[in-house]
């Protein structure tokens, strides 16, 4: 079955925002094992928006569209589709309602063009909208059938995860499963390089490498009559992927973040963690406090972003300073060190680096970083290099301190179980 993806919106034509429906859109498509050959933007203007439309149904079994179903006259995906497909719009009485309690709830005075909203096409599949006003909606006609989805992120994501997924599924005979493969510590030319030889001779299942910041995702995704068979193809793939990666691999779960596997690793060891953050700015504190119920393992933690901070709260002397500078393995060592003894804790990370624009105005580039990680005494420094804006390397600062410390914590645990450590 192919799909194909119309985002509506002349914001994203002026390139006013960032289509991130589109690779919402696209990588649950590829998750759904559907090919999808087309992605289209179009302002909202109704003859281009018609246009595309047209193409779309000679060539696609499914249109998923994103925006231009709100209230004010610029919205007309609805009504382009309904024309083109020969439906009327006629009022829906759930979705009106619907609408006159949102506004209810939140104490706002409905406004006449708000009813707009609850017009649907005649025969329409309707999908609530939990998070907005505006109904999702499935066309379905001898050509094609056409998903109609909000444009805030916020609407459309969780009603293509209720409501649409669970549709296009239905449209196959076959049941697609998929299972993800997290890694971290591994770039994802060196990751894809490593099971070349899995990707190259892929079938079913079908195995796709995803890069996100300090990481690498791998997607396992096999079709079958029903979710067992799937399972069954899909287990030796994941197995044969523990295999090759080891400890790369942090977790195989679907809801597992980088964060919360190490918040966890902390909390199975007993070991509280503390942070001393200079160019991060308490941004790896803050990926931390991403996971619920932290404070068990992250009792405090410090921005110590100027020399005289890292000094007052640190204890670092001004002489190391002077010698080696604040971005330096030195000052990252005894930034753990001071903040493993401020906070009490068993494990202290400090980040001191360069984010730019501008660099030190000696011969340190803008990107580098060092880290460094202390497991109860033992100070584990890394370098890296980094590129892109300010908060690109801020980012990927944090990503690598989160790597860094799940990396020590494992090995300092394998190395007392084989006796090295007292
Ligand atoms: P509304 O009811 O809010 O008017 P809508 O369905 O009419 O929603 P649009 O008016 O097209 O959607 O877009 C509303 C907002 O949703 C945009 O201002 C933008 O912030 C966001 N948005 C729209 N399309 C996209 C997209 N493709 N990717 C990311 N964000 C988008």
């Amino acid at each position: 079955m192919t799909v194909e993806i119309i985002c509506v919106g002349t914001e994203l034509l002026l390139g006013n925002i960032v289509n991130t429906n589109a690779a919402f859109l696209a990588e649950q498509c590829a998750g759904l094992g559907l090919e999808c050959y087309y992605q289209t933007v179009v302002g909202d203007n109704a003859a281009r928006l018609s246009l595309c439309l047209q193409t779309a149904m000679d060539r696609s079994d499914v249109i998923l569209l994103s925006g231009g179903l709100g209230p004010t006259e610029d919205d007309l995906t609805k009504e382009t589709v309904a024309r083109l497909c020969g439906r009327e719009l006629l009022l829906h009485e759930p979705s009106r309602k619907a609408i006159q309690e949102y506004f209810e709830r939140r104490g706002i005075e409905l406004t006449d063009n708000n009813w707009k909203q609850a017009m649907l096409p005649e025969g329409c599949i309707v999908m609530e909208n939990h998070n907005g006003t505006a109904p999702g909606v499935i066309l379905e006609t001898e050509k094609s059938k056409i998903v109609l989805l909000p444009g805030p992120p916020g609407e459309l994501v969780p009603m293509f995860r209720e409501s649409v997924a669970p549709y296009l599924a239905g449209l196959t005979e076959k049941v697609i499963c998929s299972q993800t493969v997290k890694l971290c510590g591994v770039g994802e030319s060196k990751a894809e390089m490593m099971i070349r030889d899995l990707i190259d001779t892929q079938t079913n299942p079908t195995i796709a490498t995803y890069a996100k910041t300090g990481e690498v995702h791998i997607r396992v995704t096999a079709s079958a009559q029903d979710s067992k068979a799937c399972g069954k193809l899909i287990k030796p793939v994941v197995k044969e992927l523990k295999n090759r990666f080891q400890n790369l691999i942090y977790s195989t779960e679907e809801d597992a973040t980088l964060e919360k596997v190490v918040v966890d690793l902390l909390r199975a060891n007993d070991l509280t963690v503390t942070c001393a953050e200079s160019c991060t700015g308490g941004l790896l504190a803050g990926r931390l406090v991403n996971v619920p119920g932290v404070s068990d393992v992250l009792k405090f933690s410090v921005i110590t972003y100027s020399n005289k901070a890292k000094r007052k709260l640190l204890g670092l002397r001004k002489p190391m300073l002077q010698k080696y500078g604040a971005v330096s393995p030195q000052t990252a060592e005894e930034m753990s060190r001071g903040a493993a003894a401020l906070a009490k804790a068993d494990v202290a990370v400090a980040i001191t680096g360069l984010a730019g624009p501008d660099g030190d105005g000696e011969e340190k580039p803008v990107g580098l970083v060092y880290i460094a990680v202390n497991v109860k005494g033992n100070v584990t420094v890394e370098e890296y290099h980094f590129s892109g804006n300010r908060s690109k390397i801020r980012e990927s600062a944090v990503s690598a301190a989160l790597v860094l410390l799940r990396s020590c914590v494992l090995e300092y645990f394998s190395e007392i179980t084989f006796g090295k450590k007292k």
